[in-house]
């Protein structure tokens, strides 16, 4: 079925059907997809298709996926539009990041195909080696904050080792990864080796969890439903599972700190895309001496951003959904109750009936409060004086998470100790929420398992075999 979407006077043609082996197909024609059955699996197209892509030539499958970065770029504009009106985020902030990155990320893992190896060892009267290979059909579940990126950080690497994705993106934003399938379809895959699955969570994504010929999962999204996919990958066929999870990523401004600097990154650490991502800098530890000159220009920082719909050259869209709005109004409600102060914002915007919050500062926190424990997910960061880098370093790491973190300051010793201190996967020193998607991107504690982004995350995608062969 091809629906024409209509979109900031853009027409676009999309199909909206799952993809499957190749074919756009109709679940409510009767036609079931494999994975919606696991206690079979023995006809999931996707097998089939590893036994021919897992052996195809790696600078074959380089070609294909260059091909696609390339009508990335060309369908840019689609894209964009796309994915603008089904997360809400802005026009302008899709297009300086999102959009570039993804097609980046395509291009870089299409860049490794060629450069999978394994390595000889000299043992004397025999040859002793290993063989990198794919590990076979990934079962790959994204979320709704970075659908479009989420989706290439997942394909790239797997397509690019030989190995075979089923992909099923998050319920509230499947739109750019249909049209990503139009033009994965154009770029030339064979058929089953890129399948698409739009369902909802508890239904396609746990049978894909608990499918007994699925070989491994990548998933992102809540720490919550990662134990569930955890707990189905264990008591089905334990296929490998890697894990990127929530955060609650602290922000540690020294008294020596470029203030301008700092006051800068730290809004764009929080409001990257209205604040739905898992590395946001949501808690702010500032040093006595530079407090008040940090909040009173980091208040105005606040208070100048534009908010308004996503087309409009905004600088804050709606949060994605109605239910991601009342939930930070919720969380909103929790600090003022646990008796934090709210020292800016703090209430829904209405207007035209969008999903809008008012850029929000807390100050007076507790370390057990609500707002400093759990991830908002909104524009809503909470502001706290430290005295020493010991204590502001025990407050930092005082979380179930281990995203990432960041601080500013001037000493470069002290850059490298609070580097070495905090517990995360990606610390940011007089920056924050930066990523190139070419160092490793993951969590420490409960913010996941395993790694994505670079080298790193090929090992994800490939078993190691050692050959020893007697002369
Ligand atoms: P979510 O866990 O609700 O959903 C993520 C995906 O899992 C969706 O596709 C959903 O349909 C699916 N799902 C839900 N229940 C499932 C189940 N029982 N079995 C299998 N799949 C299931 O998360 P969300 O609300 O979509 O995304 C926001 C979360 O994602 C935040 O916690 C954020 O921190 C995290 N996130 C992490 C990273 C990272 O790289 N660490 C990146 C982006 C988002």
């Amino acid at each position: 079925m091809i629906e024409i979407l209509t979109i900031n006077k853009r027409s676009i043609k999309l199909h909206t059907q799952l993809f499957i082996n190749g074919e756009w197909t109709d679940p409510k024609q009767g036609k079931k997809f494999d994975i919606e059955d696991p206690s079979t699996g023995k006809n999931l197209v996707a097998r089939k298709a590893f036994k021919t892509w897992s052996k195809t030539d790696a600078r074959e499958r380089a070609k294909i996926l260059f091909r696609l970065a390339d009508l990335m770029e060309q369908h840019g504009d689609d894209l964009i539009a796309i994915e603008c009106a089904d997360t809400g985020k802005t026009f302008k902030s899709c297009t300086a990041i999102d959009l570039p990155a993804s097609v980046a990320t395509i291009r870089y893992y299409a860049g490794w195909a060629d450069k999978i190896h394994g390595t000889t060892v000299n043992t004397p009267g025999m040859m002793a080696y290993t063989r990198r290979e794919p590990i076979g059909v990934c079962g790959q579940i994204t979320p709704w904050n970075f659908p479009l990126l989420m989706f290439c950080w997942k394909i790239g690497p797997a397509l690019a080792t030989g190995n075979v994705v089923v992909i099923k993106t998050a319920e509230s934003t499947p739109l750019s990864a249909l049209k990503m399938a139009e033009l994965i379809k154009e770029a030339g895959f064979p058929p089953g080796v890129f399948n698409l699955v739009s369902g909802f969570g508890k239904t396609a994504g746990a049978a894909i969890a608990k499918h007994m010929d699925i070989d491994k999962v990548a998933f992102t999204g809540s720490t919550v439903t990662g134990r569930e996919i955890l707990k189905a990958a264990a008591t089905s066929n334990l296929k490998k599972v890697t894990l990127e999870l929530g955060g609650k990523s602290p922000n540690i401004i020294f008294d020596d700190a470029d203030v301008e600097q700092a006051v800068k990154w730290s809004s764009f650490g929080i409001n990257l895309h209205m604040g739905q991502v898992c590395h946001a800098g949501s808690r702010i530890y500032v040093q006595e001496g530079i407090y008040d000159k940090f909040l009173k220009a980091f208040t105005a920082e606040m208070k100048s951003r534009t908010v308004g719909d996503q087309w409009s050259g905004s600088d804050q869209g709606p949060q994605n959904s109605k239910m991601q709005h009342d939930k930070i109004l919720s969380l909103i409600a929790s600090g003022r109750e646990e008796g934090a102060t709210v020292h800016l914002g703090g209430n829904k915007i209405e207007k035209d009936g969008g999903y809008y919050i008012e850029p929000t500062i807390f100050t007076d926190v507790r370390p057990e409060f609500k707002i400093m424990r759990e991830e908002i997910f909104g524009p809503v960061v909470s502001i706290a004086k430290f005295k020493t880098e010991e204590e502001v370093l025990e407050w930092a790491n005082d979380t179930d998470y281990g995203l990432a973190g960041g601080c500013f300051t001037k000493d470069y010793a002290r850059a490298v100790r609070v580097s070495e201190a905090l517990r995360a996967g990606t610390v940011w020193v007089n920056m924050f929420n930066f990523l190139t998607g070419i160092l490793p991107f993951g969590g420490y504690k409960q913010s996941g398992i395993g790694r994505e982004c670079g080298e790193a995350v090929l090992q994800n995608y490939l078993e190691t075999k050692s050959v020893y062969w007697n002369m």
